[in-house]
């Protein structure tokens, strides 16, 4: 394990529910992932800077993680009422951006860079086309960067879900060390 996952799970450790850590040349992008966002199933495609297609094309996002070498996964979880409880998803959206926020300075003082769930909330509603009003923070998510999340999570035995009335996010850490 590298100092630098040692780190996080320092910070994070406790609020998270599986994770690893692995080397990029591992992760798996697909274009299938991006061809998903186009069905536009979450309602954000061409409406955001940080999904598709104005997030910028596959092989210039994939060039993005690999120039790291290692990456960093992990998972909450989050109960739900059912399959139809948006506002339960939506608050496991909060938690899982809150435990993502209190890694942010340790990826931001070593260079690293983080890929979270679903697209960017920063804004109640995105500036696109205007100028994004907060460059420094905008999210975007591993699928708007081609990332197969579902064949990753295998690989890496993690659940991509995690039983019945329940959400699970993911998101990723880059790093060099
Ligand atoms: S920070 Fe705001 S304007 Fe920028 S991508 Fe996120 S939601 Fe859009």
């Amino acid at each position: 394990m590298t100092e630098f996952t040692e780190k996080i799970l320092s910070i994070i450790g406790k609020e998270i529910f599986q994770y690893a850590e692995t080397e990029t040349s591992s992760l798996i992008f697909s274009e299938e992932v991006v061809k998903m966002c186009r069905q536009n199933l979450c309602g954000n495609y061409n409406k955001t800077w940080t999904c598709p297609p104005n997030v910028g094309d596959l092989e210039t996002l994939k060039g993005r993680c690999l120039a790291y070498k290692y990456a960093f996964i992990f998972t909450t979880v989050h109960n739900i009422v059912d399959s139809f409880d948006i506002e339960g998803m939506f608050n496991g959206r909060k938690e899982h951006d809150a435990v993502e926020n209190k890694i942010l300075p340790l990826i931001k003082e070593t260079g690293a860079m983080i890929l979270g769930a679903g697209g960017c909330n920063i804004c109640e509603k995105c500036a696109f086309p205007e100028p994004c009003r907060f460059p420094d923070k905008a999210k975007t998510s591993m699928e708007a960067c081609g990332m197969d999340v579902v064949e990753l999570s295998r690989k890496l035995n993690i659940n991509y879900v995690n039983g019945q009335n329940t959400v699970t996010y993911f998101s990723a850490v880059f790093f060099n060390r």
